[in-house]
């Protein structure tokens, strides 16, 4: 029963810990009189590394706090002390958050499941302590090495959604309106394009309290694989959705019918990604409240082939059914598919 609204892209400043410092010591005990080097070593510094946390749903906590620093370690002591390590600095993140390097926009890494880590910023190795340059020639050497620098990066996070459900449709279709009836999310809603500019979770609760999250991802429009509007980010949140729920707009408009919005629509997400021409799906026929909607639905019907619910999500209408097939998919079809495929692999255990 709860929405999210979140940023999908912040940028961070990592920074891991210097090595400490060698140390240059030299024993010194009453009746040892020339005691030996015992300059200990540098400790080692902290990384900073990112930990996938299935708790947490969005970028949010990183963007009030972009700055994420490693202590320095400690430098050697005398009497042969290790200087202490410096603890890492672990930061939690998002399953689907993708690392880049701000500055190279190379691709450093991603998490996707609960305690994956990543190490973005190594720490500082510790200096060497003049306990380790005394040699048969030099009985008491004042050299040491100083700790390494940790290192200090900037990075980009990304966070592709990763929903049971996307919403896809063109602007104005009526995704949010869906979105609040099958959820308790309260998006914008609008008879403009483009008033979704975050993408928004909203979470389907069924009675046995099974749940779905159902994002609405904004309008996709033509072109959206080249990065007209604000395509290619709206692309990256679809990849991760394990169904998709197509939304036409029944009405049509002047310039569109929703037959020809469907076939763009499912090219579009070709060409961005093949694979998507392979996420299960299902369509809804929205508007069918509206005047031209049955003419405009015939048509769908008969050039397409396709089995669609017919809906209003303004007025509430047919919106059960949908509920309905969604738990098949995911509770029972999708169930009995793994069940089988967890007898199956049991059974080539056996052989
Ligand atoms: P989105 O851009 O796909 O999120 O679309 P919205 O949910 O914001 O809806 C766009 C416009 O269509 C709003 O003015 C809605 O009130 C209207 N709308 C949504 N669903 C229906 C419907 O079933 N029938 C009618 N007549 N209008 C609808
Ligand atoms: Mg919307």
């Amino acid at each position: 029963m709860k929405h999210v609204v979140f940023k999908d892209r912040i940028k961070l400043y990592a920074k891991a810990g210097n090595g400490g410092n060698g140390c240059v010591s030299f024993r010194r005990e009453k009746y040892i009189p020339r005691g030996g080097p015992d300059g200990g070593d540098g400790g080692h510094g902290g990384s900073v590394i990112l930990r996938c946390d299935a708790n947490e749903d969005s970028l949010l906590p990183l963007y009030y706090q972009p700055h994420q620093k490693a202590a320095n370690a400690q430098h050697g002591l005398g009497s042969d002390r290790h200087g202490k390590n410096s603890e890492d600095c672990i930061v939690k993140v998002a399953p689907g958050t993708v690392v880049y390097d701000a500055e190279t926009n190379e691709f450093v890494g991603e998490l996707v499941k609960d305690g994956e880590e990543l190490v973005i910023c190594k720490g500082g190795h510790g200096g060497l302590g003049n306990a380790r340059f005394k040699s048969s020639t030099n009985q008491a050497p004042r050299q040491s090495s100083d700790g390494t620098m940790g290192e200090e990066k900037v990075f980009w996070l990304e966070l592709k959604l990763i929903a049971d459900v996307g919403l896809v449709g063109y602007p104005n279709a009526g995704k949010s309106t869906l979105l609040s009836r099958l959820t308790h999310a309260h998006p914008k809603i609008a008879p403009y394009p483009f008033t979704t500019i975050n993408p928004i979770v909203g979470t389907l609760e069924y009675e046995n309290f099974s749940r779905l999250k159902i994002a609405d991802i904004p309008g996709l429009i033509e072109g959206a694989h080249d990065g007209v509007g604000l395509g290619h980010q709206f692309l990256r949140h679809i990849e991760r959705s394990r169904f998709i729920l197509f939304v036409l707009d029944m009405a049509g408009t002047d310039d569109r019918n929703p037959t020809d919005d469907f076939m763009h629509l499912k090219e579009e997400l070709r060409l961005h990604l093949e694979e998507l021409s392979c996420t299960p799906y299902t369509i809804v026929a929205n508007k069918m409240d509206s005047p031209g909607a049955d003419e405009n639905l015939a048509e769908f019907k008969q050039r397409t082939g396709e089995l669609v619910y017919e809906i209003s999500a303004e007025l509430g209408v047919g919106i059960e059914p949908v509920r309905a097939h969604l738990y098949k998919h995911f509770f029972e079809t999708r169930r009995i598919l793994e069940e089988t495929a967890e007898m199956d692999a049991s059974e080539n255990e056996d052989d």
